[in-house]
């Protein structure tokens, strides 16, 4: 998320973690028994080339897609399931969620909240962001439930809850008195931080050790803030220098995985692009050796205007709204020079402080501000599967990725907002929803 929040720690974090660190691989995950199924529908997006074809169908066996196209082979048992007017698309991929975060009292819900709750809720966000047709997601940070992410992860794996195939980070790693700490209150307190404190590359490395021991996928690092806007001018401090980020980064590719900064602005943008991060999240100010560096390693921008929208609409005083507002404006204008200069981007909402299920406003406000929708598409399916380490296994309709196909009402390259409208859900070849 974007504001600070503060959180009370509960031992029993430890303690669900071990409980469900007996984790099952995806890939030994019993597919779904019973005959193939054809999805057929009039419509059917092609991602990578931006192309709907007419009409369109998918042929599913087992958890995998077998074939799609404008018509597909219909095995004798084949189970026909004829879905109308809508577009069949690979299910969206959210870059950025919060599970454990919901909207309201942001800053006290995770200080009058048990972690047992938390979870319960984050169960129910799961089921939502699933069925607003987020077949994948990457959570970037339980703020303050620690590791309890993982127990979500694995009970959806399982099938024992329904929920979109999940990256967890565990909490967030921060500096002490950083973006993410409990600031600002009575010291007497003891209020604990969202995030889990490291102070320097060593501390870093031994944190992500920590976290990658309770199920960490990949590791979420505050990089920047508080931000503030000063005439017109944005600013953010910085928390780690580039060569902190560059030791986290080569720790995280020691275990196989990533890196995934909360990074606003100048400087600590450059720094973590010149250490090789994943992605650079929410990503407002990006100077011209930022963008060409993301250019050249790869490195995703993950804009999550979706939030900065609800902000600017949900604050309490006339003060706190325009100050929001101004920060859109900005945000916005910056984008449109990231568009330009061709950087590439994945797509995630921050959903968590807005309500789960409803974070496809994400890629109509890309749109919106600037990319085709064909490009937001792709941005969200094609590099999103890339971020998640998962590309060439979701994120298309083609055979042998997992069988993770939507159906939506309308045609989402003449109208990005279709996105909105899901009619069906089938995940693993699973169907979880049809309207
Ligand atoms: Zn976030």
């Amino acid at each position: 998320m974007r504001k600070s929040e503060i959180r009370v720690g509960l031992l029993c974090a430890a303690v669900a973690a071990l409980a469900a660190a007996a984790t099952v691989p995806m890939a030994q995950q019993p597919g779904p028994s019973g005959p193939p199924v054809v999805l057929h529908a009039a419509r059917l997006l092609d991602v990578s080339a931006g192309k709907v074809i007419q009409p369109g169908e998918v042929l599913v066996e087992g958890d995998r897609i077998k074939a799609a196209g404008q018509s597909v082979d219909h095995p004798q048992d084949a189970k026909i399931i004829d879905l109308g007017d809508v577009t069949l698309m690979p299910g969206m991929i959210d870059a950025h969620v919060h599970l454990f975060l919901h909207p309201g009292a942001e800053d006290l819900q995770t200080v009058e909240e048990s972690e047992p709750w938390r979870t319960i809720l984050a169960e129910q966000a799961a089921r939502a962001d699933l069925m607003g047709g987020f077949t994948a997601e990457r959570d970037m940070g339980t703020e303050g439930a620690g590791s309890a992410s993982t127990a979500v992860r694995n009970a959806i794996d399982r099938g024992m809850i329904p929920g979109p195939r999940m990256r967890v980070c565990a909490n967030a790693i921060d500096i002490l008195g950083g973006h993410e700490d409990a600031n600002h209150f009575n010291p007497a307190q003891h209020v604990l931080s969202n995030a889990d404190r490291a102070n320097d590359a060593e501390q870093i490395v031994e944190t992500m050790r920590e976290q990658h021991k309770e199920g960490a996928d990949f590791f979420k690092i505050y990089e920047t803030g508080p931000d503030r806007m000063v005439d017109g001018e944005f600013h953010t401090p910085y928390q780690y220098t580039e060569a902190q980020l560059a030791a986290a980064v080569a720790e995280a590719n020691r275990m196989g995985t990533n890196i995934g900064v909360h990074a606003q602005g100048e400087p600590g943008t450059l720094y973590a692009a010149e250490a090789g991060v994943a992605s650079i999240d929410h990503g407002t100010q990006l100077s011209d050796e930022t963008m060409r560096l993301m250019k050249g390693k790869g490195i995703f921008a993950v804009p999550t205007f979706a939030i900065f929208e609800y902000f600017a609409q949900h604050r309490d005083t006339q003060e706190q709204a325009a100050a929001e507002a101004a920060m859109l404006d900005y945000k916005i204008k910056e984008f449109k020079k990231q568009v330009a200069a061709g950087i590439p981007f994945a797509v995630g909402s921050d959903v968590g402080p807005f309500p789960h299920g409803t974070q496809a406003r994400e890629l109509v406000l890309m749109v919106k501000y600037g990319m085709s929708p064909a490009d937001v598409l792709r941005a969200d399916m094609i590099n999103g599967a890339k971020l998640l380490r998962w590309g060439g296994k979701i994120g298309e309709l083609k055979p042998g990725y997992f069988a993770d196909v939507i159906a939506v009402k309308g045609n989402p390259l003449e109208d990005i907002s279709a996105v909105t409208r899901v009619s069906f859900v089938m995940k693993g070849g699973v169907v979880e929803k049809q309207e």
